[in-house]
């Protein structure tokens, strides 16, 4: 869909700061990171939310395990958040399947923390950590 953001990331004509790759979805960290790292794993095919095709949801499992398992040895997260929104209801804002995975660190624990954005927004740093 030419007219969706993360589409146009996957194909390369919006550059991000990417960090994996696999058949079924790339990462890269979010603009506004929640913490230092965070990072979205993101379909390749369109589909608009975590509800709309089950198929495609498993499909990122293998992305989800291997960037869950880069920001746990490469930036030295104690634990993370896994989450993805559907629907704006939800706090979703773009409409393509993507699942936020958020370093936590000991310093900074707690559910209630999750939502406060980092100061440390330094994505080329993070990327070179991670890729
Ligand atoms: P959601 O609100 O769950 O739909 O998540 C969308 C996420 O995409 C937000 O956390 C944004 O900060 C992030 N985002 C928006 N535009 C970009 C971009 N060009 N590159 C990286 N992350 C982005
Ligand atoms: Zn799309």
């Amino acid at each position: 869909m030419s007219d969706c953001l993360f589409c146009r990331i996957v194909a390369g004509e919006i550059p991000s700061a990417r960090v994996y790759e696999d058949d079924h979805a790339i990462a890269f960290l979010d603009i506004a990171p929640f913490k230092r790292g965070h990072t979205l794993v993101v379909s390749k095919r369109h589909v608009p939310n975590a509800l709309a095709d089950a198929d495609v949801l498993a499909s990122l499992a293998p992305a989800v395990t291997a960037v869950g398992a880069l920001l746990t040895e490469r930036l030295g997260a104690d634990g993370l958040n896994i989450l993805t929104n559907v629907n704006e209801v939800a706090g979703q804002s773009v409409f393509h399947l993507h699942v936020h995975l958020i370093p936590r660190y000991a310093d900074d624990p707690g559910f209630a923390a999750l939502v406060r954005r980092t100061a440390d927004d330094d994505l080329d740093a993070v990327r070179a950590a991670l890729a």
